[in-house]
């Protein structure tokens, strides 16, 4: 299965996709944790994202795109996926589609997890990572209306989208019925009688 976890930061798309992944039996991709490797690693690439995350503002597509690109290219990913946290933009969902175009696949849904503002950035505040200061916080929830929330539409006809308040089990329990409805289709029409 190849799925897309979307949601502004702080719905618990992290924890989710943990869960997911684990279920279902696919490698749990997040960009975040890529580039934050990139960083401890102080490899180039991630020298030159490092000012972004500390800001809150989206790191270039094309650099974002490569990373992606080389992650999908590994064997583990080459029957299913879930990316955490890409695309974030409508180009990096282009970019998506014709990296998946070329190896013959596409994606199966898109999960969208909704939690109110306040509860998102308590959660964030709590969390206590390096980019978790309020400003950070409340600049990346702009970042994610004005650039990823497009996205809503983009993948409306694939979108599954899960309440991501309330315990975490219950809302992991909430995507993975969802996505297995959607795995079943449309219920098929009733058959006539003869
Ligand atoms: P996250 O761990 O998903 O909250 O991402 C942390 C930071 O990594 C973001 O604030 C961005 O600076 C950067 N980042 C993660 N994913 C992307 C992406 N798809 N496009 C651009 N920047 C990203």
């Amino acid at each position: 299965m190849r799925l897309v976890l979307i949601g502004p930061p702080g719905a618990g798309k992290g924890t989710q996709a943990a869960i997911l992944s684990q279920r279902l039996g696919i490698p749990h991709i997040s960009t975040g944790d890529l580039f934050r490797e990139h960083v401890t690693r102080q490899t180039p690439l991630g020298q030159d994202a490092k000012r972004y995350l500390d800001t809150g503002e989206l790191v270039p597509d094309h650099v974002t795109g490569g990373m992606v690109r080389q992650r999908l290219a590994e064997p583990d990913a080459r029957c299913g996926f879930l990316l955490d946290g890409f695309p974030r933009t409508v180009p990096q969902a282009r970019e998506l589609a014709a990296i998946l175009d070329c190896a013959g696949a596409a994606l199966d849904a898109v999960v969208e997890f909704t939690a109110p503002e306040d509860i998102v950035v308590e959660r964030l505040l709590n969390r206590g990572r390096p980019d978790d200061t309020e400003d950070v916080i409340r600049h990346r929830q702009r970042v994610y209306e004005r650039q990823t929330a497009p996205l809503l539409d983009h993948y409306a006809d694939i979108l599954l989208t899960v309440q991501a308040v309330g315990p975490i089990d219950e809302i992991a329990g909430r995507a993975l019925s969802g996505l297995s409805e959607a795995a079943r289709g449309p219920a098929p029409h009733p058959r006539r009688a003869p």
